[in-house]
């Protein structure tokens, strides 16, 4: 995929947060806060965005993609160049899902449902429309591109899964 595809999803959702007030005061930055060996997965391709000098480490998450595509990892230092800031990180915490009809949505991201107050005390916060419309702006040009569908399609089972697991755990 062309570099030029996530810079313009970049741009995006650069100026944006999921409130419209800063949502790291809620938490302190929860989001950023993981050790060395915590980090987000890059959506395919995006890693070329990424220079030797710009402070990330990038490594195979060990997700392949069915023609052979690689899905790197990214580990940051818990700061970075808001700039350079990933797109999981630019729509945390929410994963595009593609519904049973083939229309491109958003759902919570379970992985961070015991980090992120937006995810485990949603009721008190109004997700901005400015983030929800800048979302399908960026994903809109993302999805034309089988790899980010297919990248997509693992990301939704993966959420499956993890609300299996709830689901088993809460009743
Ligand atoms: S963990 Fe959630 S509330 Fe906290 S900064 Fe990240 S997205 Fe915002
Ligand atoms: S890359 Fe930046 S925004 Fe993403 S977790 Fe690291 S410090 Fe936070």
């Amino acid at each position: 995929m062309k570099t030029s595809v996530y810079r313009k999803a970049w741009e995006y959702l650069e100026n944006v947060t999921p409130l419209e007030t800063d949502c790291g005061v809620l938490c302190g930055n929860a989001c950023c806060k993981g050790s060395d060996q915590d980090g987000m997965l890059l959506f395919p391709g995006e890693e070329a965005m990424y220079h030797k000098d710009d402070g990330f480490k990038i490594m195979d998450s060990g997700i392949v993609l069915p023609d052979g595509t690689k899905i790197k990892f990214l580990v940051c230092k818990g700061y970075c160049d808001r700039k350079k800031r990933p797109l999981s990180c630019r729509i945390f915490p929410v994963i595009p899902q593609i519904d049973e009809h083939g229309y491109l949505n958003f759902v919570p991201d379970l992985r961070g449902v015991t980090m992120c107050p937006l995810l485990y005390q949603a009721a008190p916060h109004t997700i901005s429309p400015a983030f929800i419309d800048a979302l399908y702006s960026a994903f809109e040009i993302l999805t034309e591109y089988e790899q980010v569908i297919e990248f997509i399609d693992i990301l939704t089972k993966e959420n499956q899964d993890i609300a299996a697991d709830l689901e088993r755990f809460f009743g």
